[in-house]
């Protein structure tokens, strides 16, 4: 009988996780397993703020896939998915196309605008490690110039960051603490640096515990941040940004550098693939395939599951991510075995927002948690995701080991 052909999407932490397991537990000769990325390596989304600040290299935040996967048993395409065709069972590449028998869809997560104008033209956002890099080298490029310049444009210093979600508030921790090194190297006083963070909702991390809330905006305060809440933007221009402050009232914020982290949706390839879909997001069945597709799987931010305890979705995340990945390997060896498929119930442990590398909040085994002992738990995290991907050898080589700063 032939061998079926495993078709995975995306080598972020879903599509690894669903590689890295299935050449755990399956042999060579049972099926062939094919994973395509668009780079040869895979990065750490969970710490692209890190990169796009400046306080982590984004050499740091990457590696590469031939590091993880066994050439053995799984066949690496370096190349960008273009189509999927679903009724075909066949995906398009700008490299070529690559039939299959189960396909994995893991292709993550893009900025949503919501369609506010000017945001996809203007605002930079902190989607992918050669974003990131480019926020950092967009921020010390305004530093450099400032200080050049003759006629000093000082709004050339404001920093907006719209959004105070988690990435949004993970972003701004690193600039507290990046911002007085930047003053540092290229001769800036501190006052002339501006750094405003734009929130939509009456609150900031809306929905999140108030009391880690307060203390999370206290020390961002200290460092220097200020906060314009229920306040949404709604423009960007070559300037700045447009806010709402009131029924007919708004503010324009000249500033140098506009950084969007006001939410994501899936890849947008979901929407021409013909399955439905909601903001490039598919409510996947409970065994994580595609509705009326049984070789379709979806895992990580292309994927919607709903809560049923709170009748919401789950918020796409990197630990909800890796355990689909898991659980999907063992759904398709359950079928290429003619066996029954499982259902997925994520683990949730808890979630934890750094506040720069010395400080977090966040909820671990229910405990909440701040400060210095959520600053630990949040680097054991990190280091825990390249440790089920890349075993003890990727996490002495990436890892975070300044457990105790
Ligand atoms: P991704 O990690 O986005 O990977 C998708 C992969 O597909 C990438 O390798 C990409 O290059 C590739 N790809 C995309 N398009 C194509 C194409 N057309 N062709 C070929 N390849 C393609 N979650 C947590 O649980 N904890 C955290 O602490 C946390 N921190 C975060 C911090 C930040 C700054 C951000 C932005 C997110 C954070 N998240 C966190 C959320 C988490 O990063 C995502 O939920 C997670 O990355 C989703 O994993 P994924 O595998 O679906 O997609
Ligand atoms: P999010 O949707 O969680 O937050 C976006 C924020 O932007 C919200 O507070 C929203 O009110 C605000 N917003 C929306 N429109 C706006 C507007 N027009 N003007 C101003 N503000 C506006 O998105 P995120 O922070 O990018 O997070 C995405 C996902 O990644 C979430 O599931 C999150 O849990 C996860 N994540 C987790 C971590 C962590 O666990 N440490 C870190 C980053 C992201």
């Amino acid at each position: 009988m032939k061998r079926p052909t495993i078709l995975v999407l995306g080598a972020g932490y879903g599509g690894l996780s669903t590689v890295v397991n299935l050449q755990k537990s399956i042999g060579a000769d049972e099926a062939d397993i094919v994973l395509i990325n668009k780079n040869d390596y895979h990065y750490e989304s969970t710490w692209l703020h890190e990169a796009a600040a400046g306080t982590l290299s984004p050499e740091q935040v990457r590696y590469d896939i031939k590091d993880v996967i066994n050439p053995g048993k799984v066949k690496f395409v370096k190349a960008e998915v273009q189509a999927i065709d679903i009724k075909g069972k066949v995906v398009t590449t700008n490299v070529g196309t690559h039939a299959y028998d189960y396909l994995v869809i893991a292709l993550g997560f893009e900025g949503e605008t919501f369609g506010i104008t000017g945001l996809d033209k203007y605002a930079l956002s902190i989607a992918n490690v050669d974003a990131a890099r480019q926020i950092r080298e967009h921020i010390e490029y305004q530093f450099a110039t400032w200080s050049l310049e003759d006629e000093k444009d000082d709004s050339r210093l404001t920093i907006v960051v719209g959004g105070a979600g988690f990435t949004g508030i993970e972003f701004l921790g690193e600039l507290g603490n990046r911002v007085p090194e930047l003053c540092k190297e290229f001769d800036v006083p501190a006052e002339k640096v501006r750094v405003i963070c734009v929130e939509a909702a009456p609150m900031v991390l809306p929905g999140f515990d108030p009391e880690l809330v307060d203390y999370a905006v206290r020390q961002l305060k200290a460092k220097g941040i200020e906060f314009s809440i229920g306040t949404p933007v709604v423009e960007a221009t070559p300037e700045g940004v447009n806010i709402k402050k009131g029924e007919d009232e708004f503010e324009f914020i000249k500033a140098g550098t506009v950084v969007w982290a006001a939410g994501v949706r899936g890849n947008r390839l979901i929407e021409e693939t013909g399955i439905e879909n909601m903001r490039a997001r598919v409510k996947v069945d409970k065994d994580l395939r595609a509705p009326g597709h049984s070789d379709v799987f979806i895992v990580g931010d292309c994927a919607l599951m709903i809560n049923e305890e709170i009748n919401r979705p789950y918020p796409p995340t990197a630990q909800i991510a890796m355990q689909q990945g898991d659980m999907c390997a063992n759904n398709i060896i359950a079928l290429m075995k003619g066996n029954r498929t499982a259902e997925f119930v994520p683990d949730i442990k808890g979630s934890i927002a750094s506040l720069g590398d010395d400080d977090a909040i966040g909820v671990a085994f229910g405990k909440k948690l701040m400060g210095k002992k959520a600053s630990f738990m949040k680097k054991v995290v990190d280091n825990r995701s390249l440790f089920m991907i890349g075993g003890v050898g990727l996490t002495l080589k990436k890892g975070k080991f300044n457990l105790l700063k």
